[in-house]
């Protein structure tokens, strides 16, 4: 399995960033996982949007959905899409609808977002929508998709993807306060993505979010095989939010970059 960063920002962009999006490949099959900010973007620098087959999202926060709105308009709108030729694009009678696959309630949300300005329907037309629960199994090509609960600000899931081909195992923790959810669910998983945003502890008391050093922690309790830390803004400094999390986890560190490509 093959994962390419498209976007690792928090909730607001790195410069010239993306927030989360995450391109998740094995054997010709294409997932996106979560659609931040900025993430459309950075899609089309690296992949033909029409050839993603799925896209996941982990939960409803901006930072990992918005980005399903311009994506959207290219389905609709986009010359490529459209039955009738124009220009270089031949036209279509089988325009590209993939599956999207987003927690209970996503509809829903989806249409107060884009009913703000009009088309509440523009999601739902432009992909094929299925809302999951915390106990479906999803499967794309040879990747099997599973998801735990873990505590964050609104309902969020992090998500376990298996391949079916003994090609490795990759766990994406979403956002997340500390918890032992993940511990459990990442369990020896070959590669953990874990955020990392927080310089210190929420001052409100109340956890949404990881620190660098509660993100190692997470992994070395998972006993995981390697670590891909996200989520972490540009404002922070990478050396020593790659030296907490270290220092807590023992083994091999990565800090997510646009573009970086991961094996599992
Ligand atoms: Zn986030
Ligand atoms: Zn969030």
């Amino acid at each position: 399995m093959r994962l390419t960063v498209l976007g690792k920002s928090p909730s607001w962009q790195d410069a010239d960033g993306a927030c989360s999006g995450y391109l998740i490949e094995e054997d010709g099959a294409t997932v996106l996982l979560d659609c931040g900010t900025g993430v459309f973007s950075k899609l089309r620098r690296y992949r033909d949007y029409t050839r993603v087959d799925a896209v996941v999202i982990s939960h409803l926060h901006a930072d990992h959905f918005l980005d399903l709105v311009p994506f959207s308009y290219a389905l609709t709108y986009a010359p490529r899409q459209q039955p009738t030729p124009v220009d270089r694009w031949p036209g279509t009678d089988t325009p590209a609808r993939p599956k999207l696959y987003a927690p209970e309630g996503a509809i829903e949300t989806f249409r107060r977002v884009v009913g703000a300005w009009g088309n509440e329907d523009l999601i739902e037309n432009a992909f094929e929508i299925v809302e999951f629960k915390f106990d479906s199994v999803l499967e794309v090509g040879s990747m099997r998709f599973r998801f735990a609960k873990v505590p964050h600000f609104t309902e969020t899931f992090a998500i376990d993807i298996s391949s079916m081909n003994g090609g490795g195992r990759i766990t994406y923790g979403a956002d997340c306060s500390p918890n032992e959810q993940l511990v459990e669910f990442a369990k020896g998983t070959d590669l953990l993505i874990v955020e990392a945003t927080l310089p210190r502890p929420e001052r409100t008391g109340i956890r949404g979010h990881l620190t660098p050093q509660e993100a190692g922690e997470h992994a070395q309790k998972a006993n995981v095989k390697r670590v891909l830390l996200t989520h972490v803004s540009d404002e922070l400094d990478e050396l020593w939010v790659s030296k907490c999390a270290k220092r807590a986890f023992g083994g091999q560190i990565a800090i997510a970059r646009e573009g970086a490509v991961y094996e599992a």
